[in-house]
C-alpha cells in the first residue's frame, strides 16, 4: 500500500526491499527499512594516492567480498560505542577515470548514529580511510615485486611514474571517518552521482511532497472541526509527528469530520493554494 511504502522511504538515505534483504543477512533479528540509514562510501582506488601507492583493479575484485560485514568508526579507534556502521554491499565500480571499490554502509537511527547522519547529509563526515592486509606490491613500471627492481616510487622512467601497486589482499579491516584520507578519492560517494542514489532521492521528495500534504490536511481538518486549537499551535504539533503519526491523526479527524459535517461537506481542495494554512509550510 502507498502510505507504508512513502513512510518507509521518506529520508534520504532509507534502503530499498533489496537492500534491506542484504543488511538483514547481518542482523541477529530482522531490522525494518525505518530503523536503518544506509550510505554509499567509496573505499579506495587504482589511482596513486599520497603514499604512491594504488591497488590493482584485481586486488579491489577480491577486496569488495572481503569487506563485507566489516564495521565502520568514527576515527581509528576500537571501543564498541565507536563502531557507528556496517558494509552490507560491496561492488568494484569501473569507470572512465578510475577503477574502484564502492561499498553500502548500513548504520541505526538512534540516538548515538543522530549527529554523524546529520553530518553526513550535510556533506561535513565525507571523507573515509580503509584498512586491509595486502600479501604484496609490485613496482607500477615493470611488474616485479616492489623493492626487487631499480625502479622506486615517486621516480618517473621514459614518462611512466613509478608507484607501488597493492596486489593479494588477504584481509580487509575497518573503514573510518577522518579528516585527511591517505586515498585522494576515498570518500562518501555524492547521493546523486549514480542510479541508485538517485532512486533514493526521487523516493526522498516523494516523501517530502507526501509529508507536506499530510501536514496541510492535518492543519486543515483541525481547524475545520473547530477544535480550538490555533493554527499556529497545530501547525507546531503536526510538524512534531512523523509520517505514520500524522496519517493516524488525519484518519482520526477525517473521520471524526465525517460525523460532524455529512457526505455535503468536503474539505477544501488541495488545489486552493492561496488558503491561509499554506503560509505554514513555506518555513
Ligand atoms: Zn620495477
Amino acid at each position: 500500500m502507498d502510505v507504508r511504502k512513502a513512510a518507509g522511504v521518506l529520508e534520504t538515505g532509507s534502503p530499498s526491499p533489496a537492500q534491506l534483504a542484504e543488511i538483514n543477512k547481518l542482523t541477529k533479528s530482522p531490522l525494518t527499512a525505518d530503523e536503518v540509514y544506509i550510505f554509499a562510501v567509496r573505499l579506495c582506488d587504482d589511482q596513486p594516492d599520497r603514499d604512491l601507492e594504488k591497488f590493482s583493479a584485481t586486488a579491489l575484485e577480491q577486496l569488495a567480498p572481503m569487506f563485507v560485514g566489516k564495521t565502520g568508526i568514527a576515527d581509528h579507534a576500537w571501543q564498541t560505542d565507536r563502531q557507528l556502521g556496517r558494509i552490507f554491499a560491496a561492488e568494484v565500480v569501473r569507470d572512465e577515470d578510475a577503477v574502484w571499490l564502492k561499498a553500502w554502509v548500513y548504520m541505526l537511527r538512534c540516538d548515538k548514529t543522530a549527529d554523524l547522519i546529520r553530518e553526513i547529509e550535510g556533506g561535513i563526515k565525507k571523507e573515509v580511510s580503509v584498512g586491509c592486509a595486502m600479501a604484496r606490491t609490485t613496482c607500477s613500471v615493470c611488474g616485479a615485486d616492489y623493492g626487487v627492481c631499480e625502479h622506486r616510487k615517486g621516480v618517473t622512467y621514459d614518462g611512466k611514474l613509478c608507484v607501488a601497486v597493492l596486489e593479494e589482499p588477504t584481509d580487509a579491516y575497518e573503514f573510518s571517518f577522518v579528516a585527511v584520507p591517505a586515498q585522494r578519492a576515498a570518500g562518501v560517494v555524492k547521493a546523486a552521482s549514480d542510479a541508485q542514489s538517485a532512486e533514493v532521492l526521487r523516493d526522498a521528495a516523494f516523501g517530502r511532497a507526501y509529508r507536506e500534504r499530510l501536514q496541510k490536511d492535518v492543519v486543515r481538518l483541525g481547524l475545520v472541526l473547530d477544535t480550538g486549537l490555533s493554527e499556529t499551535l497545530l501547525r507546531a504539533m503536526v510538524r512534531s509527528l512523523d509520517a505514520p503519526q500524522m496519517e493516524a491523526v488525519r484518519s482520526a479527524l477525517a473521520e471524526k469530520a465525517a460525523q460532524l459535517f455529512p457526505p455535503a461537506t468536503q474539505l477544501p481542495r488541495d488545489t486552493d493554494e492561496t488558503d491561509a494554512t499554506d503560509s505554514a509550510f513555506l518555513i
